[in-house]
């Protein structure tokens, strides 16, 4: 049996003339002598009457507070409401299929709810069906919890749902359908003249996908990377080959079809607030333990962390940025915020140890007059702290610059 993981996100499934569309992969799979397994997002986004946020919004309505058991229950419905769809869609057309919710489909979570780690998979109840021709359709983003909890996996979830069962089924490759033919250069919604890149190594797509490009979740690619199968991110609206994620080469003589470059894609995380402490000179590093506790206690999570003599500067999310005030203003600390920005990101990784780039990064940001609040860099990526307004106008210039529009 030559298994491949077909997930389709919201936007694939979101009417019946697009399910009709994944039929056609479906059937062209099973044409080309693969046994496909589908995993399904909830159908639509935001507005449509089964997408994850409408739903979010109903309890939201009802009660702000709402815990996050009863959260995960009423999410878990949007993936079981489209797999239903999916698998109906699927006999309408001929072919044989069975929805599975995920604790059906043997996906076991820990329980923490809204944000559960997959634990483990037994793949017997997939396997019975594949093995009596059925096309298995499992609810993404879903588990259970051993005791038969219902949990969520974040966002981006189904992702993960997709490359988990791919890992655990061994899976020639997971195809993940999307609304652009594939992993680009930059977002196209901001930057017109992004391009598909055909190839990406794992860690280069997984340091995208952290820094912001929110076309594949990171969870996913780490765990196709360490079964190391291949996942190809395509269009359900295309026949475009879409982009393969995969390993470099590891030595001179292996063949690989990627190789890292100094600038693979550029990439933005929104909703940032920069938080500054002015600190006695001699006593910034017990302040910044004292500050970082403090975070780490209340689970927060900080970024673009700078202690200098005198001063303490770090990142938080906007939504979590009111509770870190005050936090630190319980302390004793006098903190100024500034919101409204946001980290955009350069990921190469091929750039380390390159001279240049650093210099590169700041010409082109400042050739365009966006005003750089912070920067840091790894040996992967460089990132720069900017006003919220300046992303446009950085991501193009940073584009540009790295060569990544030609
Ligand atoms: P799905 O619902 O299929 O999971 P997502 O919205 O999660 O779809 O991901 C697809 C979207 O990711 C695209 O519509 C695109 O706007 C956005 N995106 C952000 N960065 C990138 C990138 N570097 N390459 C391709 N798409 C990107
Ligand atoms: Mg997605």
């Amino acid at each position: 049996m030559q298994i491949i993981v077909q997930k389709f996100g919201g936007t694939s499934v979101a009417t019946e003339e697009v399910r009709q569309l994944v039929v056609k992969k479906v059937q062209q799979a099973l044409k080309e002598g693969f046994t496909p397994v589908v995993v399904v997002s909830a159908m639509g986004r935001k507005g449509a009457p089964y997408a994850t946020d409408t739903l979010l919004s109903l309890l939201k309505e009802t009660n702000e507070r709402t815990e996050k058991k009863e959260i995960d229950s009423l999410l878990c419905c949007g993936e079981i409401i489209s797999a239903a769809v999916m698998a109906a869609t699927l006999q309408g057309a001929g072919v044989a299929a069975t929805m599975l919710t995920g604790g059906q489909a043997g996906i076991i979570t820990d329980n923490h709810f809204t944000n559960a780690r997959i634990i483990k998979i037994d793949s017997s109840k997939i396997l019975h069906l594949l093995q009596a021709g059925r096309v298995p359709v499992v609810c993404g983003f879903q588990g259970v919890t051993v005791d038969g909890d219902f949990t969520t996996l974040g966002r981006g979830g189904s992702d993960t749902t997709g490359a988990a069962l791919g890992a655990a089924l061994n899976a020639e490759a997971v195809e993940i359908y999307t609304d652009v033919d594939g992993i680009m250069t930059a977002d196209p919604r901001i930057v017109e003249d992004a391009r598909i890149l055909d190839c990406i190594s794992y860690s280069e797509v997984c340091q995208m996908a952290h820094q912001g490009a929110k076309v594949i979740h990171p969870r996913a690619v780490e765990i196709a990377m360490q079964k190391n199968i291949p996942l190809i991110v395509k269009s359900t609206f295309s026949d475009a080959p879409g982009t393969l994620i995969t390993s470099p080469a590891t030595s001179d003589s292996e063949a690989s079809l990627v190789t890292d470059r100094i600038a693979t894609g550029v990439t933005y995380l929104e909703k940032i607030v920069q938080i500054a402490l002015q600190v006695e000179s001699t006593a910034s590093h017990q302040t910044a333990s004292q500050v970082f506790h403090a975070m780490a206690n209340n689970n927060i999570s900080v970024d673009l962390i700078n202690v200098h003599p005198g001063q303490i500067m770090f990142t938080v999310n906007a939504e979590v940025a009111s509770l870190a005030e005050e936090k630190l203003v319980k302390l004793g600390f006098p903190v100024t915020l500034l919101p409204d920005c946001a980290k955009v990101s350069v990921v190469g990784g091929g750039m380390r140890e390159v001279p240049g780039v650093m210099a590169s990064f700041v010409d082109a940001l400042t050739c365009s007059h966006v005003e750089i609040l912070q920067t840091v860099d790894s040996h992967t990526s460089i990132s720069a702290l900017i006003h919220q307004a300046d992303v446009k106008t950085a991501l193009l210039a940073l584009h540009g610059r790295f060569g990544l529009a030609d």
